[in-house]
């Protein structure tokens, strides 16, 4: 699989918002697209109107590099979603969700999606008390995600709950700080991402 390996903040410049991809840094004033709101490269101060299509394929690309997937993974999750029942759109986004990266995110023990991914790959936790390695999985209510009894001294870990309140911890999910630990109260809903993200012209696009 390709990997990206240029600077993340491009990302957020060329998707002409703030994607959070680099934990504290994303709420200092060091933010390269707070510095500079405009796409990167020798022409990114230019006006540019985009087609529908290319309307479609930059909010695709958003939500893509949001949860820090490649075409294939976000198409895998397209299929998945297009195929339950209720809105196409709705059902991309809660499944991106409760992927087990976004979550161990969305719960402070780390700082990123990318960061989580890596935590999670390496045994860093532990889901209903086992361990568990893969960063797709999808959590479901009732399950219980705590750091792994070796990294409980983590100090990203440590640092990164820290600065969870900077975030704030999503109403589907209770954290247990001092255990380091966290519920699935419910499953997320549709007003639970807040980021400005217009499902429908993904639906759109992949329906081409
Ligand atoms: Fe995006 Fe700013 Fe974070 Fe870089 S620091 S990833 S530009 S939000």
């Amino acid at each position: 699989m390709a990997r990206y390996r240029d600077s993340v903040c491009r990302l957020c410049r060329r998707e002409n918002m703030k994607l959070f991809l680099k934990g504290d840094r994303c709420y200092s004033d060091k933010c390269a697209f707070d510095r500079r709101s405009y796409a990167p490269g020798q022409h990114g101060q230019r006006r540019v109107k985009f087609s529908d299509y290319g309307i479609q394929l930059r909010e695709k690309q958003k939500v893509k590099r949001i949860y820090g997937l490649s075409e294939k993974q976000f198409h895998l999750f397209f299929d998945r979603a297009d195929k339950q029942a209720g809105i196409t759109g709705t059902n991309l986004l809660v499944s991106l969700e409760r992927r087990l990266d976004n979550v161990v995110y969305r719960l402070g023990f780390v700082n990123s999606r990318t960061q989580g991914r890596h935590f999670v790959k390496h045994n860093h936790f532990l889901l209903n008390g086992k361990k568990v390695n893969i960063p797709s999985c999808l959590i479901k209510v009732g399950d219980v995600i705590e750091v792994s009894e070796k990294s409980k001294k983590n100090q990203f870990i440590a640092d990164s709950l820290d600065a969870v309140i900077r975030r704030g911890i999503p109403p589907w999910l209770e954290l247990e700080k001092e255990q380091q630990k966290g519920t699935i109260k419910v499953l997320p809903v549709r007003e639970d991402i807040a980021m400005p993200i217009k499902e429908q012209l993904i639906v759109e696009l992949y329906s081409k």
